[in-house]
This record gives structure tokens, C-alpha cells and sequence, in this order.
């Protein structure tokens, strides 16, 4: 098997089919290109990566360690609902369930009444992430805010070559070389590549990592493309890192600013901070995106800037013939909620789960592309929904605000305005407190909520969530500090 690419998603793939099918005796030779280089971004996860680490065997802390890594709660959006204001999007579920009465349904009904608190107030992850601290959730929560979750930052070149070690350890052969040519086989398979340095390299299956190039999915096997910029203007970003302004305070959160044509992200490692301004080229342009970020850096910046154009959209087909596409060469969808590598691992899974015996039938590649694209989709209408819901001033935001919406995510805020109901739907990466988060505070209203929440007396109802609001506040602000946590977990780099 061939895996053209050595970036996030060429090194994931890798090291996930070295571990689990190496007794196949497989062998498995990834090709990437010193030359070309990785994106050289990607450093904010989800709470799926601790996932991949478990998957592997891996120590979350030893990853961390070796990757300058930084503990992730939640992210802060910060200027999306209106100017001046800010919540966090954390990890987990929120607050208290009473029985069979949703968290939402009593929070509603609680807000009717003028004194529900914020979102955030009933959010351990929060209120942990406003606090600088981390604790880690027991296994065995004994109260409802316990449920919360985390996630990493991590340097991305680093994170790519701690999973080479890993690979090439378990057999994985590398070259560095650049594919010249893409060799085509019958109808729709490739035969294999031909590189520079003259050789040529033949095999049954082929896994394009090869990022935004798309070498072999789109160039070579031509799958299409869907193209999603009407729902998301934004189709640049610029890359700036800086020095902390205080390494001993590095915040467990990501945070998305919004700005005139976009938004800007701030990613805090142990060693420095990852600055981004992901924007509109239609509202603004290169070197005012640059001016503006450079504004922003709270420290002295550690690189040139990277500037990187991007589609937002899938390919029409992931797996073609003997092909799939994992990575950026599959697709892309702005970083706002950082949910490109846990879409690779979605690839991964989704790959591991059909895996060919000798031959491949088309059944696997139709079933892989159909969940792809539903999972693409998913999280395509909760991006858009931060997009859409927004409170700000400005022509891009005037703009999304007027955009019709994909008809799924129209039926959600349909549905939550009406009752406010979280509708469920499959291949979700974003469940119902992720929603109701975005629902709540971009001051989206349910006109009624689950009528059994109106039958707990309101001032017991009160009482009971005050004393909620007030535990998690206490419990956090015991908490140690993210630092103090990074060294007793063996994390410090
Ligand atoms: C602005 C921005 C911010 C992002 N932030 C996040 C985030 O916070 N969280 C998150 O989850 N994701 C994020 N992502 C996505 C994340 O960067 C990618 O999902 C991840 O890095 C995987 O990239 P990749 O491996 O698919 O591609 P790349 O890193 O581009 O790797 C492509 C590989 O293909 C090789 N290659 C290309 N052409 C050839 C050739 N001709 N011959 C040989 N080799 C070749 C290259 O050498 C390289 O090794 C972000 C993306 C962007 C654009």
C-alpha cells in the first residue's frame, strides 16, 4: 500500500494501519516531498484525539510532551454574537438533568423567569477555562457537571514527526521524494507513481494525503469537487506564531476572534502562541489581514507568515477505484471548531472499518463516500450556524446573516425555535450541548421547551441551579492552574 503524503493526515493514517493491520504482514511506504512541505497548521483538536492516542497505545501526556502540547477545554468565541461579547464553546455536557427534563428544557424555562445565568456558569469546562486551571473529570462522575471533556493543542510538525517514529517502527517505509507523474491503471485505478528521483513505485491500494494538492484524487482520478463557499466566504488565512506575552499563563482554550472579514485564532502551546486570521479575500486584503493580525500578537512574532488559499468543500467522491483521499486532499472546512484531524481520524476509522481483503468492491467505496459526505455535511451546518447567527456590523456579516441556510440546518433552528428541541441526527461530530450553546448564546429564543420541566416548582428550580452555578464556580477556582497540572502529569516539554 502507498501513502502519498507525510503531513498530519499521511503520519495518522499511517501509524493507525502500521498498529492495527501490521500482523497482516502489509507493507505499507509513504512518499512525501521535503520540497513541498506540510501546511504547517493544524494545531487545535477535539476531545476524539485522545481517542487516536488510546487507539495507538499512546500516553496523551507523552504526546503532549513531546509536541510542546497544551490542555484544550473549550473555545472562546469572542466578538461572534455582538461586539464586545464573549462565551466558550467547552467539551462535555452542561450542568444538571432532572430525570427525564433535559438540561435545555429546564434552562429555557428558567430563562422565561429572568434568572437562568449564563451557559458558561453551568459548564465545568468553562469556568475551568476562564480560570486558567484543569482538573481531569473522574471516570465515575457523582454530580451532572463532572460530564466534562478535553482536548490537546499541539505543535503540528512535531505531532507528525512523533507519529513517523512510531510508524517507521512498526515497518512503515519513507521516501522523500516528489511524485512527478501519476500513473494510471484500468479504467478508474491508478497503477502508480513515478518520482523524481526516477523510480517508480506500484501498488494495490493508494491513500492521498497529499493535501490541498490533491495529486491523485482530484489531478489524477478527477472526483470533483463541492464547493461550499456560499455558505463560508472566508478562503484565506494567514499564519503568524508568537512569543507568549506570559508562559506562565497559558490559557486551556482556543479563541476565535471575530474581525472585520473573518476571524482570527489564538492557539496556546507550551512554547508559543499560534496566531491565524482566516478571512474573506472579497472583504479584505492580504496585507490588511496581515496588518490586523499583526496587531493582535501579544508577543515578538517567531516566523514569517504563512499565507495559505483554500475551497471550502469536499471532493465529490473520497474513495475512487483504488484510491481514498484522507486529509485536506478530501476536503476542508475552516477551522473555527477544529474539526480537520478528527475528520482524518474519521477517515481512518471509516477505512479500518471496510478494509479490502483482495479485492475491492465498489460496495466499500460507495459506503465510504456516503458517509463521508454526511459527515462532512454534519459539521458544515454547525460551522455555518456561527456564521449565520451572527450580531455584528460589516458587509461579510451582513451577508451571512442574509444567506439562505442548507435545508438541514434551517429544520434545526426551526425546531429549536419552536420548542426548543436539539434535533439528532446521525454521523453527528456535535451533540446536543454543542448546539444548544451556539442556540443560546447567539440569543437564538425557544418559544416553549418540554412542558414536564414546568411542573418543578420555579423557586426550587431556582434554588436548585443557583447552588449548581455556585458548586462548579467553587470547585474550578480550587482547581491547579494549567501550568501546575501540565508538570504533575509529566506533560512540560
Ligand atoms: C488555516 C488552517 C488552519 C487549520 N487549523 C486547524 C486546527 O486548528 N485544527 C485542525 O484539526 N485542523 C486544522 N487545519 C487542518 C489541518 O491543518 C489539516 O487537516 C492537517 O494538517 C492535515 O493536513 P494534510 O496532511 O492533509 O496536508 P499537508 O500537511 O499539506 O500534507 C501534504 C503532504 O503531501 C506531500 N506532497 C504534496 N505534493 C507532493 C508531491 N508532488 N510529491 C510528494 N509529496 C507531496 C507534502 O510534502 C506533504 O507531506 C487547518 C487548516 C488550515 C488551512
Amino acid at each position: 500500500m502507498l501513502i502519498v503524503g507525510g503531513g498530519t493526515a499521511g503520519w495518522m493514517t499511517a501509524a493507525s494501519l502500521a498498529h492495527r493491520l501490521g500482523r497482516l504482514g502489509m507493507s505499507i511506504t509513504l512518499v512525501e516531498s521535503s520540497a513541498v512541505g506540510t501546511i504547517g497548521v493544524g494545531e487545535a483538536t477535539v476531545p476524539a484525539i485522545r481517542r487516536y492516542f488510546q487507539s495507538l497505545g499512546l500516553d496523551a501526556f507523552q504526546v503532549m510532551k513531546s509536541t510542546n502540547g497544551t490542555v484544550k477545554l473549550a473555545i472562546e468565541f469572542d466578538g461572534w454574537a455582538r461586539e464586545g461579547h464573549s462565551f466558550l464553546h467547552p467539551f462535555g455536557r452542561y450542568g444538571l438533568e432532572a430525570g427525564p427534563v433535559a438540561f435545555h428544557d429546564l434552562w429555557n424555562r428558567l430563562r422565561s423567569a429572568g434568572d437562568a445565568g449564563t451557559l458558561d456558569d453551568y459548564a465545568m469546562g468553562s469556568r475551568l477555562a476562564r480560570a486558567g486551571r484543569m482538573t481531569l473529570p473522574p471516570d465515575q462522575p457523582r454530580v451532572d457537571f463532572e460530564n466534562f471533556d478535553w482536548a490537546v493543542h499541539f505543535d503540528a510538525g512535531r505531532f507528525a514527526a512523533y507519529l513517523r517514529s512510531f510508524a517507521e517502527a512498526r515497518g512503515v517505509r519513507r521516501i522523500d521524494a516528489r511524485i512527478a507523474e501519476v500513473l494510471r491503471g484500468d479504467g478508474e485505478s491508478i497503477r502508480g507513481v513515478k518520482l523524481d528521483n526516477g523510480e517508480t513505485h506500484e501498488a494495490a491500494l493508494f491513500i492521498d494525503c497529499s493535501g490541498f494538492h490533491r495529486l491523485l484524487i482530484e489531478k489524477s482520478l478527477q472526483s470533483g469537487f463541492v464547493d461550499w463557499r456560499h455558505w463560508l466566504p472566508c478562503d484565506r488565512a494567514i499564519a503568524l506564531p508568537c512569543a507568549h506575552a506570559d508562559v506562565d499563563a497559558i490559557a486551556p482554550y482556543t479563541r476565535a476572534r471575530a474581525l472585520e472579514a473573518g476571524w482570527t485564532w489564538r492557539i496556546p502551546l507550551q512554547n508559543r502562541v499560534g496566531n491565524g486570521y482566516v478571512y474573506s479575500s472579497d472583504h479584505i486584503s492580504d496585507d490588511a489581514a496581515l496588518a490586523a493580525l499583526r496587531a493582535q500578537l501579544e508577543g515578538e512574532a517567531l516566523a514569517e507568515p504563512n499565507l495559505v488559499r483554500f475551497r471550502t468543500g469536499h471532493v465529490k467522491r473520497f474513495w475512487i477505484g483504488n484510491c481514498v483521499a484522507i486529509g485536506l486532499s478530501s476536503g476542508f472546512l475552516e477551522p473555527l471548531e477544529s474539526t480537520s484531524i478528527s475528520l482524518i481520524q474519521m477517515g481512518i476509522d471509516k477505512l479500518l472499518h471496510l478494509w479490502p481483503d483482495t479485492a475491492i468492491s465498489p460496495v466499500l467505496a460507495d459506503e465510504y463516500n456516503r458517509l463521508s459526505i454526511t459527515e462532512f455535511e454534519r459539521v458544515r451546518d454547525f460551522i455555518i450556524l456561527h456564521y449565520s447567527a451572527n450580531g455584528r456590523q460589516g458587509e461579510l456579516w451582513r451577508h451571512c446573516r442574509d444567506m439562505p441556510l442548507p435545508e438541514t440546518l434551517a429544520r434545526r433552528i426551526a425546531a429549536y425555535r419552536a420548542r426548543g428541541m436539539l434535533l439528532k441526527y446521525d454521523l453527528e461530530s456535535f451533540f446536543e450541548p454543542s448546539w444548544l450553546c451556539m442556540f443560546g448564546n447567539f440569543g437564538i429564543e425557544a418559544g416553549s421547551w418540554d412542558p414536564l420541566a414546568n411542573l418543578l416548582p420555579l423557586p426550587d428550580l431556582q434554588e436548585v441551579t443557583r447552588r449548581v452555578r455556585e458548586d462548579i464556580r467553587r470547585v474550578a477556582s480550587g482547581c491547579m492552574t494549567h501550568r501546575e497540572f501540565l508538570a504533575k502529569a509529566g506533560a512540560l516539554a
